[in-house]
């Protein structure tokens, strides 16, 4: 990700062709109008914003409601995209609602930050978590201040059940794996340990309102690349939507696409796609660009993925509404108020305060409450 700084030309503006209006492309093309190049974006989708934008569904009942790909929720140590939010126009304040970590049952055990500065917020909220062992809490804060002293590094290989193996279990299935499954989307076993220490050290030891939760009100399109592509369009930009780019063709000193030429091209489409486009664009390659995209792609395609799945389900009647809005339902309840759901169970296997499931389809359509949270699971189940 570009850093943020006073827009600064280094060079003669360039034609700049990115595939891909994700965040990530629209972030990218927003800097480098920013830098005063001439960018065009290409999309194959219409919609912009790619994993991260607004879907319309259609209910049974026939009426259309706009709903997220997925649950998407930001944390304040997002300060890039914050930035990049309040350039293109967006106000996060009344974009996002903002709430302090809890990670609780509906028992109240488990851990919630204060607005105090990090770390002071994360010790105080270890030390006051409810429902856990003195042991318990002790061992935590031990483990937090080891990983500080180390500079929130780690053997790479380390996976993060390595790492938090000897914390104890309770800790392990009611914060640690919960965590890493929301903020990695990964399992304890298999996710790396230095990704996850630097999503601790960002979100919990960096700075005030790190770690806070950052719910979008707005559907994600809405949110920044929509509002990105009228800036940048406003600026001489072009955003093309509808339009799959399957190769690039190399005719000295220029990429071509759709014949027009362009000195540089970033692609900022997922790994697999951008594999294809290399392989595709080898092709009618000189050998030694060529020879360049393959070895790209080769690395690229070892890259692994696992699949997030998204439930949008139906709410059939009305039921009683939570007393205090959780993390989970906070979306929609935002959204609506006193209404409330959950749209990606598969996410978090222990939700702190989650409502029975819902959808938001549901709940931006109709306002359907949240039942009361169901009964906390046996350990160990
Ligand atoms: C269900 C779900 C929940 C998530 N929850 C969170 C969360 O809570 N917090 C969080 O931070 N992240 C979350 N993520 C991850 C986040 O959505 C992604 O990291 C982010 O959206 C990736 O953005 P990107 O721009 O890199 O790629 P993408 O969003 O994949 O964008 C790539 C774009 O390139 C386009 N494209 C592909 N091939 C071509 C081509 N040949 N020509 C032109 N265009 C092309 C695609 O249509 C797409 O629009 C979640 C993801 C999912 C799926």
């Amino acid at each position: 990700m570009m850093k943020p700084s006073p827009p600064a030309p280094s060079t003669a503006p360039l034609r700049l062709a990115i595939l891909g209006a994700g965040w990530a492309g629209m972030a990218a093309a927003v800097r480098a109008v920013e830098l005063g190049h001439h960018v065009t974006v290409f999309e194959a989708a219409r919609t912009l914003g790619g994993r991260a934008r607004g879907v319309a569904l259609a209910l049974p009942d026939g009426r259309e409601v706009m709903v997220d790909n997925g649950q998407h929720i930001l944390i304040g140590a997002y300060s890039d995209s914050l930035r990049l939010m309040r350039t293109v126009g967006v106000d996060p304040d009344t974009a996002l609602l903002r709430r302090p970590l809890a990670l609780q049952y509906p028992d109240g055990s488990g851990l919630a930050l204060p607005d105090w500065p990090a770390p002071l917020d994360a010790a105080a909220g270890i030390l006051a978590a409810r429902g856990w062992a003195w042991r318990e809490r002790l061992a935590l804060l031990r483990a937090a201040l080891g990983w500080q002293r180390a500079g929130f590094q780690c053997d790479e290989q380390l996976s993060v059940a390595d790492l938090c193996a000897a914390l104890p279990q309770r800790l392990r299935d009611e914060f640690i794996e919960p965590l890493c499954v929301s903020a990695l989307n990964t399992p304890i076993a298999q996710s790396s340990a230095q990704v996850f220490l630097r999503v601790l050290h960002d979100a919990l030891f960096s700075q005030r309102g790190g770690s806070n939760l950052l719910l979008p009100r707005v559907d994600l399109s809405a949110l920044f690349p929509q509002s990105a592509a009228r800036w940048i369009s406003a600026r001489g930009a072009r955003v093309v939507a509808g339009q799959r780019v399957d190769a690039l063709h190399w005719e000295a000193p220029h990429w071509h696409i759709d014949g027009q030429p362009f000195d540089r091209v970033l692609v900022a489409t997922s790994a697999s796609n951008a594999v294809q486009i290399a392989v595709q664009s080898a092709q009618a390659a000189a050998p030694s660009i060529a020879n360049q995209l393959h070895a790209w792609a080769h690395g690229a395609a070892q890259l692994r993925h696992q699949a997030i799945t998204t439930v949008y389900a139906q709410a059939a009647a009305p039921a009683r509404a939570c007393a205090r809005p959780c993390w989970r339902c906070a979306p929609v309840w935002m959204r609506r108020p006193s209404s409330c759901s959950t749209a990606t169970p598969s996410r978090l296997p222990r939700s702190p305060r989650a409502c029975s499931p819902s959808s938001s389809a549901t709940a931006r359509a109709s306002a359907p409450r949240c039942r009361p949270p169901s009964p906390r699971r046996p350990r160990g189940t």
